[in-house]
């Protein structure tokens, strides 16, 4: 049996960057931290799989039970088909060096049925691209599909409550004949990335936007390390392409972009808050959104999104309250209950009010708080300070990969040792018992969200400073 050398996940690797897949290969100490969110995204998998196995009951899960199992397991799917088995999870089959193992096969009248299970609301180009690498890998075995689909979650599902049932929160997409056009391009493939897993060194791939699509690549950290901080490659205002295009244009800092002429207003106003170094704003635009308020209220609620709903009503990934807190001037916490572990936007709503006065206002960061009280006609005065830093109003002298509270805040030295918070994704974790710190601990996400609420009055701040400049 030949050597294994690619699977699917090192083949779609293979596809985005050559660079990608041999150092996978060859020096995995190297990637990047993998972070919480990715992970939880990964944990979601598993548990749609075994919900898309009861569409299909009574099959044999054919997994190997161990990573050296692998052969033993390829050796057994091949037996178990032979031996006339109906349906198999996760069965494994090796051919050209590439070992495949689809999440369900089902083998009636003669014929071979492929579903993959992907927990996303929409088929992507990458889940064809690695449903034609297992086509090609079972097809070359001796086992060809008939049909291959792909199962992935009804965005018109509502959870009516009990046992969920697979059949309506699954729909099955036949891509057999996309799966069949794209055998030319595998097949061309295959050989590149066999031979970029197999070289004695790295192969030279320059950085490029292949470096975030489809995915961010893991191995950012290295090749982007010699990227100088005032790179065009890190301009907030523009999207990637455009930033490569800037350096290859010759521009290797953002100093020498020109802005006579440049119509972009946001890009302009980045390159002077970059340069200078101070944050550009217009504090008569700020001061129309920063309401005069008898007391700054500030809210923190965490939210979970499940694939797979848990409260009835609920949609796939509709985004369900866990904890909240909010922090009144005065330094006093109001702390959230909940009559059930997954809460209700509504409750949150309800408790709050009793606490708030008429003028207060209540302030917060992202758009799920923001729509949802919306939705409830919440009849009080409210700030999203999302909007505020992501407006057109206040640009900062900095870069981020993402604007979030915490990003916002290290950058400008609010964030310290001592009010070092976790990201929601790792809260989340947290609280799911999957923290590396263990089981849910219920301090550790109070003291999540105490943390959070003393970064956002902080922000909050840092806006009103900058208007109160401007007007003294
Ligand atoms: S960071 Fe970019 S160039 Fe480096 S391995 Fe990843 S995709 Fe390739």
């Amino acid at each position: 049996m030949a050597k294994t050398e690619l699977s699917k996940s090192t083949f779609i690797r293979a596809v985005q960057c050559l660079k990608s897949i041999y150092l996978n290969k060859n020096r995995p100490f190297l990637r990047d931290h993998l972070e919480a969110r990715q992970l939880n995204k990964f944990e979601r998998g598993h548990e749609i799989g075994y919900l898309a196995w009861k569409l299909f009951p009574n099959g044999i899960d054919c997994s190997p039970k161990y990573p050296g199992a692998y052969a033993k397991a390829a050796a057994k799917t091949a037996e178990l088909i032979l031996g006339g088995a109906k349906i198999l999870y996760e069965a494994v089959f090796e051919y050209d060096g590439i070992r495949v193992l689809p999440d369900i096969i089902v083998l009636e009248n003669g014929e071979i049925n492929m579903y993959e299970v992907k927990g996303s609301l929409n088929v992507s180009p990458t889940y064809i691209l690695d449903a034609a690498l297992q086509y090609y890998v079972l097809n070359g075995a001796g086992f060809t599909p008939s049909h291959t689909f792909i199962l992935h979650v009804n965005k018109n599902y509502v959870y009516p409550g009990g046992e969920i049932r697979p059949e309506d929160f699954f729909v099955f997409d036949d891509i057999t004949s996309e799966v069949i056009q794209q055998q030319e391009f595998i097949k061309f493939k295959i050989p590149e990335a066999k031979a970029a897993v197999n070289a004695n060194k790295s192969p030279e791939v320059a950085i490029g936007p292949h470096c975030y699509l489809p995915y961010p690549c893991d191995f950012r950290g290295l090749c982007w390390k010699s990227v100088p901080e005032d790179s065009p490659l890190y301009l907030n205002s523009i999207d990637l392409q455009s930033r490569f295009r800037l350096a290859s244009e010759g521009f290797t800092s953002i100093s020498q972009i020109p802005l006579e002429g440049n119509d972009n207003k946001l890009l302009k106003m980045e390159i002077e808050a970059r340069i200078s170094g101070k944050p550009k704003y217009q504090s008569s635009e700020l001061q129309k959104i920063f309401y005069s308020a008898k007391q700054q209220v500030y809210l923190k609620i965490l939210f979970i999104e499940n694939a797979i709903p848990r409260l009835a009503g609920t949609r796939p990934f509709e985004p369900l309250p866990i904890a909240w807190m909010a922090l009144k001037e005065d330094g006093k916490f109001i702390e959230g209950k909940f009559s059930n572990p997954y809460g209700t936007f509504f409750e949150i709503a309800q408790q709050l009010q009793y606490f708030l006065d008429k003028q207060d206002l209540l302030i917060f960061w992202g758009k799920t708080t923001d729509y949802y009280l919306h939705q409830l006609d919440f009849d009080f005065p409210i700030l999203n300070l999302e909007n505020v830093y992501q407006s057109e109003s206040l640009y900062l002298p900095f870069y981020l990969d993402e604007k979030t509270p915490e990003n916002i805040a290290t950058k400008l030295g609010i964030l310290n040792g001592e009010l070092a918070v976790m990201n929601d994704e790792e809260a989340i974790r947290a609280w799911s018992g999957e923290s590396a710190k263990g089981k849910y601990n219920s301090e550790e996400i109070q003291n999540h969200l105490k943390k959070h609420l003393f970064l956002l009055r902080e922000l909050y701040l840092y806006v009103t400073r900058l208007i109160e400049q401007d007007t003294n």
